[in-house]
């Protein structure tokens, strides 16, 4: 019934002794648009049309999410979005194995964007929560009211720093390790818009995540960035595969459709073309890479585009909802 097996990848078949299995982390893309999600409620652009008409070659997806596990039965969600219901209701991996309970023990944040937090506020079914976060973006978060909505009874919910550089082993609220480790690195980025003018700027305002099996030794590793301003002082080396930044395909998308006066860059995203595009600046990285957090003005989307042909020419794949990696 659930389509996961162990994280450990026994070789060679050993039944005693020490044990040479070698272990991985799996991870489900659980929603892979940006905020707004595809198609986006208030869209009407050729994809948001295209989409909702079921025009060949366009997938909808939710808002961008991470379920990894170590072992198919405890997962850690990075970030939570505003489909997170709809997204455990389409992973059955996710599905309870019992009356009150869930799979889910913990839950990462890379930032205090509204599309990585406001799924927190559906998980309010008084089911004690362990939450990951750098302080800046958990004191963004109390500072909102609709935190008091997670604290119906005393350790409903657990904070649990994280600081850019220190790996931790993941546990869930009541202190279980998951088998998982995170390790946050810088990734430029920037305050969640209802804090611009509310709260001092830090570098812990926005993380990438290095995410790995606990297993014995250095273990695989999958490195996740969907929100990167830039590539300056980012480390994505050693990593099996890359979730990265696939938000805009040009600098200037959003100006061109009329949608808005933002250029990527306004908005902390590195853009996939260009000079300065991640296509060109991670063109030497050896990983398997995937373009996720796409936004719905994308033409990456179209798998007829020519922007399409150019990423999967250069060997990137499209983060799709659904898709599992093993790190
Ligand atoms: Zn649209």
């Amino acid at each position: 019934m659930i389509p996961f097996v162990t994280g450990k990848l026994h070789l060679g078949g050993m039944e005693t002794g020490p044990d040479l299995g070698c272990y991985a982390m799996r991870a489900i893309v659980i929603g892979s648009a940006a905020g707004g999600g595809f198609p986006q409620w208030n869209c009407g652009c050729a994809n948001c049309v295209g989409v909702r008409a079921g025009r060949d070659g366009l997938v909808g997806r939710t808002q961008d999410s991470l379920a990894v596990t170590s072992n198919g039965e405890r997962f850690a969600l990075v970030n939570a979005s505003p489909d997170i219901l709809a997204q455990i209701k389409a992973t059955p991996a996710l599905w309870p194995r019992a009356p009150r309970h869930t799979p889910i023990g913990a839950i990462v944040l890379t930032n205090g964007d509204m599309d990585h937090v406001l799924g927190l506020f559906s998980l309010r079914e008084s089911h004690p929560l362990a939450i990951y976060a750098t302080p800046p973006v958990w004191s963004g978060l109390e500072a909102s009211v609709l935190i008091r909505t997670l604290k119906r009874f005393e350790g409903q919910v657990v904070f649990r720093p994280l600081a850019i550089g220190r790996e931790v082993e993941l546990s869930d609220a009541a202190g279980e390790p998951l088998g998982l480790r995170v390790r946050p690195f810088a990734a430029p980025g920037k305050l969640p818009v209802h804090l611009v003018g509310h709260a001092a700027e830090s570098p812990e305002d926005n993380v990438g995540l290095s995410l790995r099996d606990s297993g014995p030794g250095d273990t695989k590793a999958i490195a996740y960035a969907a929100a990167c301003a830039s590539l300056h002082g980012v480390d994505l080396e050693n990593h099996t595969a890359v979730l990265f930044d696939g938000t805009f395909y040009r600098e200037d998308e959003l100006v061109r459709l009329g949608l808005s006066k933002a250029v990527a860059k306004d908005m902390a995203h590195m853009p996939i073309s260009g000079e300065s595009g991640s296509l060109a600046r991670l063109a030497s990285l050896k990983a398997r890479k995937i373009y996720t957090h796409i936004n719905n003005t994308n033409p990456v989307l179209a798998r007829d585009s020519e922007e399409r042909r150019a990423v999967e020419a250069a060997g990137w794949e499209l983060a799709f909802d659904g898709m599992e990696i093993t790190s």
